[in-house]
């Protein structure tokens, strides 16, 4: 924590700098250090990081404020940033998922368009699929299965989309073998994906039968995907080159596989910690008393309820949380919200013990008033 540089300096942004040129910023270093662009780099992979936690947190102006203010403190940088493969990206960018990686990796984004790779002709496209995983899941490292479907090489023609090899293939006549047109449009002048050649630059005269000369055809998938304990739900695991093949494209794009985790049904999850709330009755909350409770690994925990608990006290059992992301040996905590309930009906004998016990109590004394509690 130490040696961490100044958000801005990471991204080689002043002070000042407008959304717009930190998003600029960002995207070129995104671009540049980028893991799959850089395998096997340290230096890259840690640039990458840092880039996108300091976009993380400039990008957000609640947390540039808090940082402007109180510096590291006040972003608490040490948290969430598991790593370059987990981010989640798709709300980084108002542009959606799409903009980055249309410059990372080529085609769209999953859309099933059949855009040629501009940046990187040589890599497919990348696709996402969801899947969801329960919260006791996630207690461990585990195995998901999954079916998906996406586009592979046609085997019968190579990928090439052409029946006798691709030396049969025209010149695109639309585009003259650029892949691309200009559209002039009152003062700009844009250019497109050559319809005709859908930007592959040419056509194919002789078509290959099995994919009809679209070089792809559609193939389901069965993968067991490994979902690190710990997981925030909406982070994306990417699996390289299992998203979809492009005709003529050696390599397919990535899949980006999205983990949801489904709620609990009583323990809310905050990071690694968990927060569950127990109704206890009002003598016992008089007299105290232990409890049994289930963890998230239905494992039978026992947690004391000291005499005199007040409602809303709030018991944290350490260690009972869900493992810390990339590092299991530390788990957090759970914590336990002590509610107690009034009797909303009393049967004869318990009316008579309990104005018994009011009185025991002296308390035929009218209440005093004290600061309100927001509990
Ligand atoms: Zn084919
Ligand atoms: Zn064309």
């Amino acid at each position: 924590m130490a040696d961490k540089r100044d958000y801005y300096e990471v991204l080689g942004v002043a002070k000042n700098a407008s959304q717009e040129d930190i998003k600029k910023a960002y995207r070129k270093l995104a671009i540049e250090n980028h893991p799959d662009r850089n395998p096997g780099d340290k230096a890259a992979e840690e640039r990458f990081k840092e880039a996108t936690e300091a976009y993380e947190v400039l990008s957000d102006e609640t947390k540039r404020k808090n940082y402007d203010n109180y510096g590291f403190a006040g972003v608490d940088g040490s948290q969430g940033f598991g790593g370059a493969a987990y981010r989640d990206f798709s709300d980084l960018f108002s542009g959606g998922f799409g903009s980055i990686f249309e410059d990372l990796f080529g085609g769209g984004f999953g859309g099933g368009s059949r855009q040629r790779a501009q940046a990187n002709p040589n890599v497919g496209q990348s696709i996402r699929v969801n899947i969801e995983v329960d919260l006791q899941d996630i207690v461990a490292d585990f195995k998901k299965e999954m079916t998906y479907s996406h586009q592979v090489a046609c085997e019968a023609c190579h990928g090439t989309g052409s029946a006798k090899g691709s030396s049969s293939n025209k010149t695109c006549p639309t585009c003259g073998g650029m892949g691309q047109i200009r559209q002039s449009s009152g003062f700009f002048s844009m250019s497109r994906t050559c319809p005709t050649c859908g930007g592959r630059g040419f056509v194919i005269s002789d078509p290959c039968p099995n994919c009809r000369g679209t070089g792809t055809v559609r193939k389901s998938q069965t993968l067991k995907i490994k979902i690190p304990a710990g997981i925030e739900s909406g982070s994306d695991i990417i699996i390289p080159q299992m998203g979809n093949a492009v005709a003529n494209c050696p390599t397919p794009g990535d899949l980006y596989v999205r983990v949801n985790v489904r709620p609990h049904k009583y323990f809310v999850r905050s990071g690694e910690d968990l927060y569950v709330q127990i109704p206890i009755s009002m003598t016992q909350a008089a007299l105290g008393l232990d409890i049994n409770v289930k963890n998230l690994q239905n494992e039978t925990i026992k947690v004391s309820i000291p005499a005199g608990v007040q409602n809303g006290k709030i018991i944290r059992v350490k260690g009972q949380g869900l493992p810390r992301y990339r590092n299991q040996d530390s788990k957090g905590d759970m914590y336990i919200k002590v509610q107690i309930e009034t009797p909303k009906r009393l049967g004869l004998k318990a009316r008579q013990i309990m104005r018994e016990l009011s009185e025991a109590m002296g308390e035929n004394e009218n209440p005093t008033p004290v600061p309100f509690d927001n509990n």
